[in-house]
């Protein structure tokens, strides 16, 4: 598994990137398998979030690390702002050693789908915030071909 070039990485457009299809079950063993690679590739590399189109898979879904160190999977995501933005310095593993400063909102309302344990899609809403929120801020931004680079200024 290796990333994609920022090149490549910046000149994704939305559409680009599919939405999985939650019709299709087949989608669920794919993305499973792709997403356990993925893990391995971020809890090697010291990262919190990836993204699949940074790794070469230009589909709607990404992971983020838990602090008791699993990875849950997002699909589809979207985000509402439910609170007041506020400026902050973000790392990616798309921009080794870069911080870019974005805004992000404090609380949010995120809809997406994840994977029960009978192996089903299940849609989730859940209203998050603090680090959580702004991790699923940034990843559903590359899930729309939105980087911290092309949203903010790198400090
Ligand atoms: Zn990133």
């Amino acid at each position: 598994m290796k990333l994609v070039t920022v090149e490549k990485l910046e000149a994704l457009q939305r559409e680009d990137i599919k939405f999985i299809d939650i019709e299709d079950l087949s989608y669920v063993k794919s993305i499973k398998s792709f997403s356990a690679k993925m893990a391995e590739f971020l809890v090697k590399n010291n990262g919190v979030g990836l993204s699949a189109c940074q790794v070469d898979k230009f589909e709607k879904f990404f992971i983020i690390k838990l602090d008791n160190g699993s990875c849950v999977i997002i699909i589809n995501p979207v985000y509402y702002a439910t609170g007041t933005r506020y400026k902050v310095v973000e790392a990616c593993l798309s921009y080794p050693d870069k911080g870019f400063m974005v805004k992000r909102y404090r609380r949010i309302q995120a809809d997406y789908w994840s994977i029960d344990e009978k192996n089903d899609f299940l849609f989730q809403r859940k209203n998050y915030m603090g680090d959580f929120a702004e991790v699923f801020q940034h990843e559903t931004d590359h899930c729309y071909g939105k980087t911290i680079a092309t949203i903010g200024k790198e400090v």
